[in-house]
């Protein structure tokens, strides 16, 4: 398939290389960042959509998604798919699938889980937001990038999903590195409190797959000195997104507001930038009188 692709930062670049490793032909485009191996590289945005038939968007945020997308749909065949995998709030995706369909092009929101790890090698895990028939059409490219591919619903159902599913995360990460915290206190050994709660009704995947706790249960971030994995800027943006969301719709979400405060002052007041998310943890056990 001749397929472009828009946004070779950290995630773009190995899912666009997998993209040409399966012998489709890429052509890509990014403002900073170079193309990986066996990728063509457009002069522009609009250059690289020209004659694709799927387009590929990987960018920042929702601000930036929609500048681009006003820009190259105009560029793009009728009928051609927009594929946007970034992480955006529902509204610009349903904003920009909303546009797509002014203009007669196709539009899927398809925002990843997996982190780099996963784009690398292949095995993203996509949720879906649109019609069925571009979906069809795009299902050969996200086979390549991913291992599992579920359809959410219309679009911008991607999106909510993939936001849920974050505030989740967020939540469960920071009750678990509380409860560290106060193991700790407590003089409960580590390995105890990890034994315990894995296999009881406190198990959830921060503690069971990617425990916050140093040479305690599988490997994991931070077992590398808290290196992402996945970064708690990373989750403080998809928190802000949740938040945003839920104001728009009128939802009572106590626990991803509580959550999404800890991890602003985490990174914006203190040492958080560039720290796995996981690194909750070192912060809670700090001396009491450190907070
Ligand atoms: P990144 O900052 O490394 O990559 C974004 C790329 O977009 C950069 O290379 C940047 O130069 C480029 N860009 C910005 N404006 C552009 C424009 N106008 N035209 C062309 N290129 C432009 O970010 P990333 O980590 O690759 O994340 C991309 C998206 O994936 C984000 O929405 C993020 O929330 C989401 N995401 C990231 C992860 C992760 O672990 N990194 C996991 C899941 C989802």
């Amino acid at each position: 398939m001749k397929v472009a692709f828009i946004g070779t930062g950290n995630m773009g670049a190995p899912m666009a290389r997998n993209l040409a490793d399966a012998g489709h032909e890429v052509t890509g485009f990014d403002t900073q960042a170079p193309m990986p191996d066996g990728v063509l590289v457009a002069a522009s945005a609009t250059d690289a959509v020209k004659d694709a038939e799927v387009a590929v968007t990987m960018l920042p945020n929702g601000e930036i998604l929609r500048a681009v997308v006003a820009e190259i749909l105009p560029a793009m065949a009728p009928g051609a798919v927009l594929l946007d995998c970034s992480t955006v709030d529902v509204d610009s995706a349903r904003a920009v699938a909303r546009e797509a369909a002014a203009q007669g092009r196709r539009f899927l929101d398809a925002p990843v889980s997996g982190g780099v790890g996963g784009a690398d090698a292949g095995t993203l895990t996509f949720m879906v937001g649109g019609a069925e028939d571009a979906l069809a059409t795009a299902r050969p490219l996200l086979e390549v990038m991913g291992a599992r591919i579920v359809h959410c619903g219309e679009a911008g159902a991607g999106q909510a999903a993939k936001i849920c599913n974050n505030m989740i995360l967020g939540a469960t990460m920071v009750a678990t590195c509380e409860a560290f915290a106060l193991a700790d206190r407590l003089g409960l050994d580590r390995q105890a409190m990890f034994d315990v709660v894995s296999t009881s009704s406190g198990q959830s995947w921060s503690m069971n797959t990617y425990c916050p706790a140093p040479g305690v249960g599988p490997t994991s971030p931070a077992d590398n000195d808290y290196r992402p994995g996945f970064a708690a800027e990373l989750m403080l943006k998809d928190l802000g997104l949740a938040a945003q969301a839920a104001e728009a719709v009128g939802a009572t979400t106590p626990m991803g507001a509580a959550a999404l405060a800890e991890y602003r002052t985490f990174v914006e007041q203190e040492d958080g930038k560039g720290r796995d998310f996981s690194a909750m943890l070192p912060r809670f056990a700090g001396k009491p009188g450190d907070r």
